[in-house]
């Protein structure tokens, strides 16, 4: 099975070229995001608990969005492999995700880096606020927020997946959505390559 990550900040488009990859290598898209989103429409009472903490630009916690993660590795069928989406955004989740695979016999395989910065996340965030209605994308300061915790809490990641040799960075400020997925392609044929 192929583990690929596709990281960056908010608003990179992650989401977006996900899709992509995910139908021309036959992966199961997992993004956390919209599993808690999930959870929060179904009123669940693990949403309600990362409602709070998502509408302010925070992370839940760490064993919350692992066991959510955990559950679709046991359960999805048929795929190649998987596609991470927002997952892992903190050191401790990337240690932890090594752990849950190796215990599997199974490794990231590659982590997909879309670069932008963060002047354009708040306007790409600006714009999809106004298509998707998200709290979160609601208002300048919690963008702020969120900037500000990929950089202290995801950021480090870089890091971590380059000395594993691993890290892959696409410069996604393409000015169209298809060029920025060009790019994305582009490296993923490298990389399988
Ligand atoms: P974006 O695409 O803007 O980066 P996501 O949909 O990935 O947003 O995530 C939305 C919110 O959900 C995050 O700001 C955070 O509060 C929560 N979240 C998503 N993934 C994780 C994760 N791996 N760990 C902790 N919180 C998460």
């Amino acid at each position: 099975m192929k583990y690929y990550i596709i990281f960056g900040p908010p608003g990179a488009g992650k989401g977006t070229h996900a899709v992509a990859i995910r139908e021309k290598y036959n992966l199961c898209h997992l993004s956390t995001g919209e599993l808690l989103r999930a959870e929060i429409a179904a009123g669940t009472e693990l949403g309600l608990h990362a409602k709070a903490l998502i509408d302010n630009g925070n992370l839940v916690p760490d064993s919350v969005v692992e066991k959510m993660i955990a559950k679709k590795f046991d359960e999805v069928k048929g795929v190649e492999g998987f596609l991470l989406d927002g997952f892992p955004r903190t050191l401790g989740q990337a240690e932890d995700l090594d752990k849950l695979l190796g215990e599997r016999g199974e490794s990231v395989t590659a982590v997909v880096s879309l670069m932008i910065p963060d002047s354009m996340v708040h306007e790409r965030i600006r714009h999809r606020a106004a298509i998707e209605g998200r709290a979160d994308d609601a208002s300048d300061e919690i963008i702020e927020n969120r900037i500000k915790t990929y950089h202290s809490q995801t950021e480090p990641l870089i890091d971590f997946y380059s000395k594993q040799g691993k890290y892959h960075e696409v410069d996604a400020t393409g000015s169209t959505i298809e060029e920025n997925r060009a790019r994305v392609l582009a490296l993923m044929e490298k990389i399988e390559a």
